[in-house]
């Protein structure tokens, strides 16, 4: 028996006993092709196990014991079983799908799924420009609000001030409606001391029966009820006083006389070319009508004076009328004249002459309030 290189098993590397009996005599050119394959197979282990069995001639080819032989054959039915059950399961399914989509072809499909991907794309696309605006839409929404809150915050001052401003209107209105009511009452007390004579207030003059007073003063003579000269000499002051005042009002000035109010000693003054020339007292002392008195020459320029107020009222209106003329230093009463000086006088006389003057004297203070400028 000719020696042969021994081999060894493919898969367990246990040594083989070969029977090269069985070989082919010929051996050509592609068998010692294998056979330098199988040893570069064996120096390599790189090949495929598979294809070295598959393509195998001889034993010695692809050298595997018996043992292992037999498991790989084993193996590979199990493999073929489990590939037999994969392909009637294709077909099951081929055929499933043959029934359902009969018209169903694969361009069809495929562009279908190309068209699908596009879509895809486009709604990807979509998808990130919308996150993209909903994110804008967020910095917005934060902004909205941060300004929201700013704003409240503005209008609850806002309102705090409008509060405030309506408190101050309220005020205003209430101190207004109290000035108003101040300024109305105010009015009526004006309208009264408009409508009021002042020296009818200051100068009261009554005459009562034939006596006539002046503020309190009497001025007159009765046996009966006897007046002493202070009291004559203060009613006296008084009138002249008043017709001071009244020629003061009207602004009139006598060219040569002039009344000087000095209480129960007051005279008239008689003035020429600037130079005082003589006094005429309006008081006296002793007993009144007894005699040689002293006022009578005062009383003679009172009168004068008084008949001069009278003339200057009348020329500013010409319905004023004097109740009493005076004529000279007597008084007119129903065409009855009363001296008004007391020598060669009578009581009663003189009394009445006394009251007729200061009617004149109250109708000259009513002519001249009614000669004011109306307010
Ligand atoms: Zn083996």
């Amino acid at each position: 028996m000719e020696q042969k290189p021994s081999s060894i098993c493919l898969m367990c590397q246990n040594q083989l006993r070969l029977d090269f009996s069985q070989r082919r005599p010929e051996s050509t050119d592609s068998e010692r092709k294998g056979e330098s394959a199988i040893t570069e197979v064996l120096t390599g282990h790189s090949r495929n196990l598979m294809k070295l069995i598959s393509d195998a001639q001889f034993p010695s080819d692809a050298p595997v014991c018996n043992e292992c032989s037999d498991a790989l054959v084993k193996e590979m039915d199990v493999q073929v079983a489990t590939l037999d059950d994969e392909i009637k399961t294709y077909k099951t399914y081929i055929d499933f799908l043959k029934e359902n989509h009969p018209t169903t072809s694969i361009s069809e499909l495929k562009t279908r799924l190309k068209n699908v991907t596009d879509e895809e794309q486009q709604l990807e696309q979509q998808l990130r420009r919308l996150l993209a605006e909903e994110e804008q839409i967020d910095q917005e929404l934060q902004q909205k609000r941060r300004a929201a809150e700013t704003s409240s915050a503005d209008t609850a001052q806002l309102w705090m001030k409008y509060r405030d401003n309506l408190k101050q209107v309220y005020d205003d209105h209430d101190e207004l409606a109290a000035l108003e009511a101040e300024r109305q009452y105010a009015e009526v007390q004006h309208r009264k001391l408009i409508d009021t004579n002042v020296l009818d207030l200051c100068f009261h003059i009554w005459v009562d029966g034939n006596m006539g007073e002046i503020n309190g003063f009497r001025l007159g003579y009765s046996k009966e009820a006897p007046v002493e000269y202070t009291e004559i000499n203060a009613a006296l002051g008084q009138c002249v006083l008043l017709l001071e005042i009244l020629m003061e009002r009207i602004g009139v000035h006598h060219h040569q006389l002039s009344p000087v109010a000095m209480g129960s000693h007051s005279f008239i003054k008689l003035r020429r070319n600037g130079n005082d020339i003589d006094t005429f007292p309006l008081y006296g002392q002793g007993t009144p009508l007894s005699g040689s008195s002293g006022i009578d020459g005062g009383m003679r320029r009172f009168l004068q004076l008084l008949e001069f107020l009278m003339k200057e009222l009348k020329d500013r209106n010409k319905n004023f009328k004097p109740p009493y003329p005076i004529l000279g230093e007597a008084l007119i009463d129903s065409n009855v004249k009363y001296n008004a000086v007391m020598v060669l006088n009578t009581e009663v006389r003189w009394t009445r002459a006394m009251a007729l003057m200061l009617t004149d004297l109250k109708a000259a203070c009513a002519q001249c309030d009614a000669l004011r400028a109306p307010i």
